[in-house]
């Protein structure tokens, strides 16, 4: 299977967010073979989307969570709040979270053990700087965020879990890594993430890759056997373009069914 999941950041309001909703269900009408499709809307749109997505096949994420379950901590909202609205997925670590609201691998922890403690499936990203990329540093610097975000950490199953390879340098930047980097940082991380989990094998593993991803290259990524999904920031609030991301993927679908 492939899955696509669409991160609408801080860029629609609700009317915004309904609308792109309903127009994304319109992309899966009639399709037979379509990917795993997960919408993460604002939190303030959260609920109306929810009345959109209700009947759906099309799953609903937040863009992040709080660690603690309730109490007084002004602004933030907890997992069971979040169960409440209908949400099953929680993107967990984004980069935008950690350089620009100072979001730790200690606090990426806590989210992550808080929202498997609700049934809640985090996605959690990782991915290495400009620097760090240029510097050789990728595996390093996936290794120590994923122990760290892993640590103390239990899964049962590995559909309560989803990764995302995201470099840092290529959200929002229009410049992505080659589909081989992408490709030996997917296998870093399944072996890093099996040896943590014994009860999750590592070729069966959910990663996606975000970064850039647009209509031109989904295609070249998705149909890689590594490459699980595709996390979309940027174009998932263009509809025209992400129907083409979506469309690419039950392509991609569409052809492994052929050849099984
Ligand atoms: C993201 O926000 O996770 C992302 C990948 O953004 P973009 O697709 O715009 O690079």
């Amino acid at each position: 299977m492939k899955t696509v999941v669409g991160n609408w950041k801080m860029q629609v309001g609700v009317r915004e967010s309904v609308a792109l909703a309903r127009g994304t269900l319109l992309t899966l009408r009639g399709r037979s073979i379509a990917p795993d499709l997960v919408v993460c809307p604002s939190f303030v749109a959260l609920s109306e989307v929810h009345k959109v997505l209700a009947r759906s096949s099309v799953s609903m994420g937040a863009q992040n969570v709080f660690w603690e379950d309730h109490g007084a901590f002004t602004g933030e909202t907890s997992a069971r709040m979040l169960t409440e609205l209908g949400v099953t997925y929680v993107i967990i670590g984004h980069s935008e979270r950690r350089t620009l609201l100072g979001e730790t691998d200690e606090m990426v922890q806590k989210k992550i053990v808080q929202a498997l403690a609700h049934g809640l499936i985090p996605l959690v990203c990782v991915g290495e700087t400009a620097e760090e990329h240029d510097q050789g540093l990728t595996q390093s610097h996936l290794q120590k965020q994923l122990i760290a975000a892993f640590d103390g950490v239990h899964i049962k199953h590995r559909s309560q879990l989803l990764i995302a390879y995201e470099p840092v340098w290529a959200i929002g930047s229009g410049r992505t890594p080659a589909v081989s980097e992408v490709i030996s940082a997917h296998q870093y991380i399944r072996r890093l993430v099996s040896e943590f989990f014994s009860s999750v094998d590592s070729l069966s593993l959910s990663v996606l890759y975000g970064g850039s991803v647009d209509a031109e290259n989904a295609y070249a990524f998705l149909r890689e056997q590594e490459v699980d999904g595709v996390l979309v920031g940027g174009v998932s609030v263009k509809l025209n373009q992400f129907n083409d991301v979506i469309v690419a993927a039950s392509e991609v679908l569409e052809a492994q069914s052929t050849h099984v």
